[in-house]
This record gives structure tokens, sequence and C-alpha cells, in this order.
């Protein structure tokens, strides 16, 4: 089986998986062990011990890069463990260009870790590519880009940054959580590294934090290797195992993911107490454009703002919701809702959150696939 040719559907199944070779299980066992028996020393089977290598993560690791299109996966204990080994390529006084509006979690990782070890971070509005050149110089050594945004769903134009980036020799990372590779492939489009907080759409079920890197180039994946192994945040056997699992549903959940959210981004975009919808589905949206040619579809992540909303109105209404859970996180099959001004970016100082939007009224959905119609009866009650 050739798997590179294999189409998406196919592969977020058969990705990287192989029956086990001891007795056939189709699935991959949870290889729950720390060390691996030696027929005589340096003489194993592949593995030694589990922080350099174990085979539940390995058959993840391998699922993520097929369903990237990439060739080297990496699983790590989180999302920020995945962005903290990347940011290790850096030495100190290397400078890096982010995305102005991002994970509130990767900021702090930036500013209040990698600062303090002399790596420069430049935020830009990355939504005209231009504003990169701007700020490029000899010290640039990556390019941060999320897109979708989080939590205003700008979207930047891979491509366009890619282009830049090579003509610097520039590694750029793009922070594929949002969209999936269900939606979007960076890779394709020119980037040198994907990464993932496999705790949302690809774990899918709300049970595990994992993170990812996925890399073609293998100088690359072996500086992150060594990474991995040298500093140890490595994902585990069961998670990894769990994780697998979501990863073979992705692609019928996030069907249901983008038609739901496109039944609610347009519900609330009539609803005469709703001031603003943000969701890039809209012909309106900025770069609406720029999402229609990246990503296959919108998926289910939209934010909004209540008409005349104050701090204190959005969280009466996120206070009111039934069926959507007030929590942090996104990407389960369960719809959840969240405040970023108290929650996921309360770390982010308000003049620099209200610069991007992030304004105290806003509110997140991460629409789940339950029934559309209970969804949005949901939201009209809490609206009323
Ligand atoms: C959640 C998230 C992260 C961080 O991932 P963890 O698994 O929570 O460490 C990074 N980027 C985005 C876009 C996220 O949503």
């Amino acid at each position: 089986m050739n798997e590179k040719k294999l189409r998406f559907n196919s592969k977020a199944i058969h990705g990287g998986q192989h029956p086990d070779k001891a007795y056939g299980a189709v699935m991959p066992p949870i290889y729950q062990t720390s060390t691996y028996a030696q027929t005589s020393p340096g003489e194993h089977k592949g593995y030694e011990y589990s922080r350099s290598g174990n085979p539940t993560r390995t058959a993840l690791e391998n699922a993520v890069a097929s369903i990237e299109n990439g060739t080297y996966g990496m699983a790590f204990a989180s999302g920020l463990a995945a962005i903290d080994a990347l940011l290790k390529l850096l030495e100190p006084g290397d400078e890096v260009i982010s995305t102005g509006d991002l994970y509130g979690g990767s900021y702090r990782l930036f500013k209040k870790m990698y600062e303090k070890y002399g790596i420069v971070f430049r935020f830009v509005d990355m939504g005209n590519v231009e504003n990169i050149a701007e700020v490029i110089n000899g010290k640039t050594k990556m390019i941060w880009v999320e897109t979708p945004t989080n939590p205003m769903m700008n979207i930047i134009d891979i491509e366009a940054v890619a282009r830049i980036s090579k003509k610097h020799h520039v590694l750029l990372a793009v922070d594929n959580t949002f969209a999936t590779p269900y939606l979007q492939q960076p890779l394709e489009l020119g980037a040198d590294i994907v990464m993932h907080s496999a705790t949302k759409y690809l774990g899918g079920h709300s049970d595990v934090v994992v993170g990812a890197l996925v890399v073609n180039d293998k100088d690359l994946a072996d500086q992150l290797y060594f990474i991995q192994k040298a500093s140890g945040a490595i994902c585990g056997p069961m998670d990894a195992f769990l994780t697998l699992r979501g990863i073979k549903t992705l692609h019928v959940r996030m069907q249901r993911h983008c038609e739901n959210g496109a039944a609610i981004a347009e519900y609330l975009a009539k609803h005469p107490k709703v001031e603003k919808v943000y969701w890039p589905g809209f012909e309106s949206h900025p770069n609406h454009e720029v999402a229609k040619k990246q990503m296959s579809g919108f998926g289910g992540m939209i934010s909004f703002v209540p008409k005349g909303g104050s701090y204190k109105n959005a969280v009466k209404i996120v206070e009111q919701l039934k069926i959507f859970t007030l929590a942090e996180s996104l990407g389960g099959v369960e719809s959840l809702a969240g405040h970023p001004a108290s929650m996921s970016h309360a770390g982010i100082p308000k003049e620099e959150r209200e610069k991007s939007g992030i304004v105290d009224a806003l509110i997140r959905l991460s629409v789940g696939i339950e029934d559309a119609e209970d969804l949005i009866a949901d939201l009209e009650q809490a609206l009323n």
C-alpha cells in the first residue's frame, strides 16, 4: 500500500498503522512500558527506553505525519510542549515574527519564558503579509503563524507567508490546531513545520492533552527528535492511543463541525441581539477569499459580540447556556463556550487584547456535533 497516494479519509484510518506484529492486533496496543529487553547490550527491537521511543507513540507520530502529508511526526505531552520543543531550535539573539492575534498560552510561552533567554518576538498583524516584510531582518529565524486565529478567526495567507520565509531562509511554522489537516494542509502550502494541540480536534473527545509536530526535512526532524528525547516532554502511550482513536473519525467529525458551524454562524448573524460575528465562511469576512483558497471548509469555531455587550453581559450569556458547556478548550464532540477576556486570553494585557479585537464582551464558541437545532435553541434562550 503506497500510503502517500491514499485520500484523506483513508489516511485518517490507516495512516502509519499496521497490524501489531506480535498477535495481529488491529488497533495499536498500548505499550505501557518504560523499557525494553535487550538480548545483548545495544541489541534490541528498535526501542530501548520510552522517552526516546515507544511503539504506541510511534503509531501516533506516523498517523499525524500521514494526515498532514508530511514525513516525520513527533508527539509531545501537550501542544505547548510541542511549541516549547520548537523554540529550543533557537539561540539567544534570534528573532521570531509571530501573528499578533494568537493562542494565549503560546503568547505566554513566548513572552514569559523565552524572552528571558534572549529570544526576541515581534508581533505583527499578518492579515496583511506586507507587515512581515517590514520587521524581518538578519536575526529572524522563524515565522509563527496561527490561522484561523484564536479567537478572532482572522485568516493568514500561508502561501504568501511561505514566499517571504523562503526568500529570507527563515523557518515557517503553522499552528494548525483550529483548521486540522482535514481543512488545511500547511506543508502543502509551503510551511516547514506544522504544530498541533492534538488536545483539540485531532483527539476530538476532550479526554487527552497532547501535542504534535510534523516536518518534511530530515535535518530538521533529527534536531527535533534530539530535543524531544533530550528535554523529555513526550506523549505517554495511553494518550497516544486515545489520540489515534480520535484521528480515525476526524473526517466525519469535521464534516459535522463545519455544517453546524455554518448553521450557527448564520443564525447569530441574523440575531437582533448580536452585534458582530467572526467566522471565515462569511463573504464579508476580510480574508474570506484566502480562507476559500487554502481551506476546504470553514470549521466550527465562531466568536461573537452581543449587542451593547459588556463584560457582565457576556458572562451572563455564557452562564445561561445549557448545552454549550462553559469551559476552556475546543474541538471536542460536545459544544463549548468561552469568554476569552476572563478565560483563555486573561493572561494578555487588556490593551494588547483589545488591539486584536478581543473586547470584554467577546464570546467564543466551539460548535460540537450535536443537532444544530438544539444548539440554536440553547443560544436563543441564553441571548434572550
Ligand atoms: C490549546 C491550543 C494550544 C496549546 O495546546 P495544549 O495542548 O493546551 O498545550 C496551542 N495552540 C492553539 C491554537 C490551541 O488552541
